[in-house]
């Protein structure tokens, strides 16, 4: 964990990468616990692309007002390969000198921490990091912001699903988020019941949840739900349904959740969670600490270097999935 000495009067704060819900409670944390300190707080609009393009802006506590339960995020967010070039960090660097903003607040994933880690390293800015993205694939933090919103966005449309599925007698493939990850899979495939849960670290193959199925068929069961990641290639639940209709003639009916498990008002817990990491990053820029990203463990916040973070992946636990294939007999 690197540590910096120069006073902090000025601070920014910007989201990066895919938005979440809970973004915007942990700016408003930010925001809030800055100006509670006598900081002026900036925001940057559009992550990177914004730091580039010098759009910045001072905010006041009024700013605020009303984003708490709204999904998304009011600062915008961006991606940016200009940024991922030393030249574009200069310029980034050059419009966060002029505004003499001392220390940074970065809300977004990996990606947006190795830009962080950049800028410290290249221009010596501080910045602590606070983790927001529904996938929870952050290495040191056990909960992401947004993931519990995206959980309970998808366990809403599964339980939908489940009713025409019991009510018609089918096998229903539905597709989650997460290209490299499978913990919204594995966490709604247990919540929802689901008979199995393909995901990217998990083992499943076609033929074992074939046989799931058709072992679950002979105890009475008529109705099944599969979830999958999408993986690598979303519209990866209509290749599952083929390769289940080709072994077993079986017709299997898909529904992709798609972008609507980003979006939406943030869970309670999702809320709680933002505003004390928003929180948290403010204390520790106050207190010198940088370099950090603002994790959890357990029900405790914690401190990681962004180095551990961004070198080490985080996988899903595939003891959930091996309960979920136990309960849903
Ligand atoms: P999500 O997981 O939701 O996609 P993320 O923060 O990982 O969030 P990325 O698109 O990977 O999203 O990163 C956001 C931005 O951070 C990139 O568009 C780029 O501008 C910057 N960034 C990513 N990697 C680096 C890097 N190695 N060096 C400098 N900047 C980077």
């Amino acid at each position: 964990m690197a540590q910096f000495s120069q006073k902090v009067t000025k601070i920014g704060v910007y989201t990066s990468g895919g938005d979440a819900p809970g973004m915007n409670a942990a700016i408003r944390a930010v925001v809030r616990v800055g100006i509670a300190q006598n900081l002026e707080v900036y925001g940057i609009h559009n992550g990177y692309v914004g730091m580039m393009d010098n759009k910045i802006e001072r905010l006041q506590l009024r700013d605020m007002a009303n984003i708490i339960q709204r999904g998304g995020t009011v600062l915008k967010t961006g991606r940016s390969t200009e940024f991922m070039k030393p030249e574009g960090r200069v310029k980034a660097a050059q419009h966060l000198k002029a505004f003499g903003i001392d220390a940074l607040v970065c809300i977004g994933g990996d990606g947006s921490f190795r830009g962080a880690h950049a800028l410290w390293e290249e221009h010596q800015i501080p910045c602590v990091g606070v983790p927001g993205t529904i996938d929870n694939d952050i290495y040191g933090s056990d909960k992401t912001i947004g993931f519990d919103t995206a959980v309970n966005t998808a366990l809403e449309a599964i339980d939908r699903i489940r009713d025409t599925a019991a009510s018609h007698d089918r096998l229903f493939i539905i597709e989650v988020m997460g290209r490299n990850s499978g913990f919204i899979a594995s966490h709604v495939g247990l919540a929802g019941g689901a008979e199995e849960i393909f995901a990217p670290e998990g083992n499943t193959t076609v033929d074992k949840a074939l046989d799931r199925i058709k072992e679950a068929k002979s105890r009475g069961k008529t109705s099944s739900i599969i979830i999958t990641a999408e993986g690598q290639k979303p519209g990866r639940a209509y290749d599952l349904a083929e390769a289940i209709r080709k072994k077993s003639g079986i017709d299997a009916k898909v529904s992709i959740l798609g972008h609507q498990q980003r979006g939406g008002s943030p869970t309670a817990a999702d809320r709680i969670l933002a505003s004390r990491m928003g929180a948290a990053a403010v204390d520790a820029l106050l207190k010198g600490y940088c370099d950090i990203m603002i994790g959890t463990e357990g029900e405790r916040l914690i401190q990681v270097p962004l180095d551990l973070v961004t070198k080490h992946e985080k996988k899903a636990q595939l003891d959930l999935i091996s309960l979920a294939n136990i309960l849903a007999t």
